[in-house]
């Protein structure tokens, strides 16, 4: 899977990704990037790339003709079947796991990372940008929100994730959240002197009742934690 990240700051990437399983997955090719630098795309001698915006009102917006140069350099004929664009944003469609499931089998997406108030809302419309956005609170920049949808794909691509490590059971794999997990040791003293085991059934070697349990927590969780789920 390719990455190509529009950004203000091609240094920031890969970053985090650099490191632990996408760093492997990244080392063996499993997945790649290009970070593409719309300063370099910049006006004139200062590489200008936003301007105020028209109608008025704070910060500074960053231009189309910007962000269609930059985008250019990755194809010369961007069309929504070959390159999936997304632009990160706040008002964009909230990023799920149902969502990252279906990025992952997409073999290139281009990654729109804005900065200031945005981007001209004109090359969102000419280009087809899909909004993402990964949460309800807002971020200096587009920058850590690609990261993580890049993560959330990167760790389903085929070879990334070892055997041991199944993302069939996992929170929203199967609508829920997962279930909690225990390790050694089964009986754990605090430094307070608070003795504290783990759920006795799962040492009792009887796979239904460990399973049955699981479901049960997977469930109680949910209703808890996030009763929008089950709705
Ligand atoms: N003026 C924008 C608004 O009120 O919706 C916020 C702009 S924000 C300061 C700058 C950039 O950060 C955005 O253009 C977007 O790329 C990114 N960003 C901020 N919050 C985000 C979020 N929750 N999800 C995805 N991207 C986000």
């Amino acid at each position: 899977m390719k990455f190509n990240i529009l950004t203000l700051f091609p240094d920031m990437f890969p970053g985090p990704l650099g490191q632990s399983l996408s760093g492997r997955a990244l080392e063996n090719r499993l997945w790649s990037y290009k970070a593409v630098n719309l300063r370099d795309f910049g006006l004139g001698k200062h590489k200008t790339v936003d301007d105020t915006p028209f109608g008025g009102g704070a910060g500074m917006v960053i231009r189309a003709d910007v962000v269609e140069a930059a985008l250019l350099t990755i194809t010369n004929t961007p069309s929504p079947t070959t390159n999936h664009r997304i632009y990160l944003s706040p008002r964009g469609t909230p990023l799920t796991q149902t969502k990252v499931k279906e990025l992952a089998t997409q073999p290139e997406i281009t990654l729109l990372c804005g900065r200031y108030e945005g981007v001209d809302q004109r090359v969102l419309d000419a280009y087809e940008f899909e909004e993402i956005s990964i949460g309800d609170y807002v971020l200096s920049g587009g920058e850590p929100a690609a990261m993580i949808l890049m993560d959330a794909c990167i760790r389903l691509l085929p070879g990334v994730l070892g055997n041991e490590e199944t993302p069939l059971e996992e929170s929203f794999s199967n609508g829920l959240l997962e279930y909690p997990h225990y390790t050694r040791p089964a009986q754990w003293t605090t430094h307070t002197g608070h003795i504290l085991e783990i759920p006795n059934v799962l040492v009792s070697g009887n796979h239904q009742s460990v399973k049955d349990w699981r479901a049960a927590q997977s469930l109680a969780l949910t209703r808890k934690i996030r009763p929008d789920l089950l709705r």
